[in-house]
């Protein structure tokens, strides 16, 4: 044995053999020579470094990729022999502590718990041994006035010899300590040299390390930064694109539009918006809608109400300020524009030329009034020929039959027609009614009168009464009983044959304070209830028992002229079992007593009445 006071050369051979008591344990009797040989070196060994170390202990620690004597890196773990390597990774131990005074048993004890299947520390302790401990984290002991060597001491004094790696060196000091605690709130420089400090004590190993990690990251970082500029132009590019394509849109569209932020400042219009305004966009761009006076009344409470915590219907206050002409265009064009988290941001108004769409309308409806005109003068011929014709043959010919279901056809041509010439007039506000004081019991009976041989030729039973006490109402008789004609032509309609129809006037059950009531009951096939509040609405048919003609106005414009003479309408139907519409119209109250008919609440608060809704006026 080497007599040397190096102390990594006594580490080095203490090392080996130890490696080498190991490895004969395994082949030979602990009182082999070569095993004995062995231990004594190794006490040996152990006592002239625990001289050197002046009495300390001395410990050996495999961590992670090193193996550290006294918490000093020693030498590569992957260069260590694999009977040592195993003796650590089997019993998952850090470090082996041997205590001033530890002796050759010891050592044997140490090398024969290799072949023990439980815990290494109980083994030792049932051998007595006491001066080798396992696992003790004393790399956390070392101290750089306790590092014996010169070579070794440096680069831990050099380390706090101030050249800013303090940290560093005490993190070594402190491995107990957590990383990340030491390293919170370092800069990342200082929080580098901490991490590098507690991989090595060699200072100038150290700053290579540090300069090469952040160049590493600097690197990366450039990558990235370029790889997301990339990305961040072609959305860029992309936005671009989209707002050339929406503004060449905006350019082109034949009507005015205008964009305002949520506090209804101008944002965008375009050309079409700034020839209805008078004023260039760079004028107005910035300034309150308000400013717009062509548009004002349009846009104007859309402006003031569109405030996010204001979740009012801006289309209701449109209507109110605006000209009634206007105001269902602009609401129809008025277009929310709502943030990714659903916040009102602003809108796109489309206002439409004014002028252009009362001509348009008024075009529309002089249509469609010559052209019912000019189908119901000759439809009246032909049906005046074909009774005269019918005449001429006697019941029972197969030929009247003939002319009978022909003369059906004209009338029913003719009641078409004048669904549609009534609406139109509604419409365009022509159709005006005469109230006056009227007999329910009366209305009711004409409107019967009306219908009776139709009824009568599907086999149908339709009759009449009159309940006591039905006061007179204050309603236009001829539209009066129009409004039962419909409801009754409904009714034979949508009754088979041997089916009945009842029509009523009568005071009302709750007795509804100013108001006659009349029924239209059928036993016919009734509709659901999810279609009655649908049927009222124009141009809507819901699908009943048989297939009949019809145009989808009749009840549209019956309700509309209930509503204008201040009385309501409603039904109760059950499929198979037949429907009753209910009519109230408003009692005669005497000469000059006559409320003016006001909208009810629900209709005040509707976005407008909603006849006029209905009827898109
Ligand atoms: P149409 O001219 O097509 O009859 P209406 O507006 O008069 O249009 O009626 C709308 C729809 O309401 C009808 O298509 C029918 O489906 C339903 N309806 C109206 N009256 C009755 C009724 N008495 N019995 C069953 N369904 C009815």
């Amino acid at each position: 044995m080497t007599e040397t006071t190096d102390p990594k050369l006594l580490w080095f051979s203490f090392l080996k053999i130890f490696t080498r008591a190991l490895v004969q344990i395994n082949l030979y009797k602990p009182d082999h020579p070569q095993v004995k040989l062995a231990l004594e070196e190794g006490q040996a060994l152990l006592a002239q470094i625990s001289g050197a170390l002046g009495g300390a202990e001395f410990s050996i620690t495999i961590d992670k990729d090193e193996l550290l004597v006294n918490g000093v890196p020693l030498v590569a773990a992957d260069k260590l022999p694999n009977s040592l390597k195993n003796l650590y990774s089997k019993f998952r131990l850090q470090t082996i502590t041997f205590l001033p005074g530890a002796t050759g048993d010891d050592l044997l004890a140490l090398c024969q718990v290799q072949a023990f299947k439980g815990e290494a520390k109980d083994f030792l302790k049932e051998r007595g041994v006491e001066r080798i401990t396992l696992n003790e984290s004393v790399y956390a002991k070392v101290d750089a006035g306790q590092t014996p060597g010169a070579s070794v001491a440096a680069p831990a004094a050099g380390a706090s010899a101030g050249d800013g790696n303090d940290a560093a060196v005490s993190a070594q000091r402190a491995p107990a300590e957590k990383v990340t605690d030491l390293i919170t709130g370092q800069g990342l420089e200082t929080a580098l040299s901490t991490v590098v400090g507690r991989a090595t004590l060699d200072a100038a190993e150290q700053r290579r390390i540090v300069e090469m990690l952040t160049a590493k990251f600097k690197e990366e970082m450039v990558a990235e930064v370029k790889r997301a500029l990339v990305e961040v132009h072609r959305e860029k590019k992309k936005v671009e694109n989209d707002m050339v394509r929406a503004e060449s849109v905006m350019t082109s569209m034949a009507d005015g539009v205008v964009v305002v932020d949520k506090d209804g400042k101008i944002i965008m219009m375009n050309p079409h918006a700034e020839a209805m305004s008078g004023r260039p966009l760079a004028e107005l761009s910035g300034k309150k809608i308000v400013d717009l006076s062509q548009i004002e009344n349009q846009v104007v409470s859309l402006a003031k109400e569109i405030k996010p915590e204001n979740k009012a219907d801006i289309s209701t206050e449109v209507l109110k300020t605006g000209p009634a002409g206007l105001a269902e265009t602009v609401k129809k064009a008025t277009t929310i524009i709502q943030n990714e988290d659903g916040k009102i941001v602003g809108s796109v108004s489309i206002p439409t030329d004014a002028a252009k769409l009362k001509q348009v309308e008024k075009l529309q409806q002089d249509f469609i009034a010559t052209m019912t005109h000019e189908l119901r003068s000759p439809l009246t011929s032909i049906k005046a020929a074909l009774e005269i014709m019918s005449r001429d043959f006697a019941k029972g010919d197969s030929s009247r039959g003939i002319l009978n279901t022909a003369i059906r056809n004209t009338e029913r041509l003719n009641s078409i027609i004048t669904d549609i010439l009534d609406f139109s007039k509604l419409q365009s506000g022509k159709l005006i009614f005469h109230q006056e004081s009227c007999d329910a019991g009366e209305v009711a009976k004409e409107g019967v009168e009306a219908m009776k041989a139709w009824a009568s030729s599907k086999g149908v039973n339709l009759s009449v009464s009159a309940g006591l006490g039905v006061q007179r109402i204050y309603a236009d008789k001829r539209r009066t009983i129009q409004v039962l004609i419909n409801l009754i032509s409904n009714a034979i309609k949508f009754t088979p044959q041997g089916g009945s129809i009842e029509v009523s006037a009568d005071a009302g059950r709750d007795a509804l304070d100013g108001f006659s009531f009349f029924s239209v009951k059928d036993t016919g096939c009734g509709m659901k209830k999810e279609d009655q509040g649908k049927i009222f609405e124009k141009f809507v048919q819901v699908a009943s028992g048989e297939k009949v003609g019809g145009t989808g106005l009749g009840l549209a414009i019956t309700k509309a002229m209930v509503v204008m003479q201040g009385g309501r309408i409603s039904v109760e139907s059950e499929p198979g079992r037949g429907s009753t519409f209910r009519v109230s119209m408003p009692v005669y109250k005497g000469q000059g007593e006559q409320p003016v008919f006001e909208p009810s609440p629900e209709e005040l608060q509707e976005a407008k009445p909603w006849w006029k809704k209905l009827l898109g006026l």
